[in-house]
């Protein structure tokens, strides 16, 4: 048993899944950027790349079952050569779409079209942007990441994004190291000032996320020693309150070969959903009604949604109203 689920147990006993309302695609790990946190690990060189007949997997999916909320992720999931395909698609079978962007791979040879395609598909757009300063951002994202980033945020901006309310447009935080983040109200109030000051960028809100300590971030806490401090950091920061809005309580994450998880840091962990004769859990045999009260498969990693004001694909967890239309 993990220390995560002693916690669990002792705070307020079990803790299983409620009713599914969303489908988090992750369509690979190509991206166009190499970030230093990243947690899958992502790269130009990701050659894990959804097909055709996945994509096509979870439209039949989303077919059966409409109304959920898609969730397509990454690596950069505009880089795979069905996304277009899968967003138009699956937009009428969906109540909400949101694609997680990194902001710079709009502006990758080929994909100029993208913020007409989103502004036209209604796509709430959540989008990388770990500081408002030019300095941290590319520590973190890579040399000039943080001016194509606001050519970016500017073209949607152009589009409609964060002034419409149908077109929303938020930005997502993460620390650039390992410590919890701050609060997100008062960050938000900063980066919402600067932008506008600095570049005239507007936006929705603002989501905090805690780094996992998987990935490319936990290989570099390993190398500099900082790992087990900061998993202590996470377990004296256990916060119960932020348990009942656990994403794994209501999303299901698919991997780029269609395989289930219950999240993308299970997926990362290959933590995989298992069917009843205990093989792998597929896209194709997912039923959805039967995934209430199911049971999550947590480890110690899991301290990470839950330390603080927790956090989530939807931002901070506690304390805050949880973004989305959950
Ligand atoms: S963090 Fe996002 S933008 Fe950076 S390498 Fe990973 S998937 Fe790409
Ligand atoms: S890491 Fe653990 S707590 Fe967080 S969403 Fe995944 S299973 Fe749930």
């Amino acid at each position: 048993m993990s220390a995560f689920t002693d916690a669990l147990r002792s705070s307020r006993g079990t803790l299983r899944r409620g009713k599914l309302s969303t489908i988090q695609v992750n369509m690979g790990d190509l991206c166009n950027q190499r970030c230093a946190h990243c947690h899958v690990g992502a790269s130009p060189q990701g050659n894990r790349v959804m097909t055709r007949r996945v994509a096509e997997g979870i439209l039949a999916l989303l077919n059966r079952n409409q109304g959920l909320i898609l969730d397509l992720t990454g690596g950069a999931p505009e880089l795979n050569p069905h996304f277009e395909y899968l967003l138009t698609s699956a937009r009428p079978l969906v109540r909400e779409l949101i694609v997680r962007s990194n902001l710079t791979a709009m502006l990758e040879p080929g994909k100029g079209h993208l913020p007409g395609l989103f502004e036209r598909n209604r796509i709430h757009l959540i989008c990388s942007l770990p500081c408002y300063t030019r300095e941290n951002v590319d520590r973190q994202r890579g040399e000039g990441v943080f001016d194509r980033s606001l050519e970016a945020l500017r073209l949607l901006n152009a589009q409609g994004y964060g002034r419409e309310t149908d077109l929303c447009l938020d930005l997502v935080h993460n620390p650039n190291g390992a410590y919890l983040p701050p609060e997100p109200a008062a960050l938000e109030d900063d980066y919402r000032r600067e932008l506008r000051a600095q570049q005239g960028i507007v936006f929705n809100r603002l989501l905090t996320i805690t780094n996992v300590a998987i990935g490319r971030f936990g290989g570099s806490l390993a190398g500099t020693g900082e790992g087990e401090n900061y998993a202590r950091l996470l377990a004296e920061n256990f916060n119960p309150e932020t348990l009942e809005s656990l994403m794994c309580r209501y999303l299901v994450s698919a991997g780029y070969d269609g395989n289930l998880y219950d999240c993308d840091f299970n997926q990362v962990l290959g933590m995989a959903l298992t069917n009843r004769w205990g093989g792998a859990l597929t896209i194709g045999a997912l039923d959805v009604g039967e995934m209430e009260g199911r049971e999550i498969a947590f480890g110690d990693h899991c301290f990470s949604c839950a330390a603080g004001l927790g956090s989530s694909c939807q931002g901070a967890l506690a304390g805050r109203a949880c973004a989305g239309s959950r």
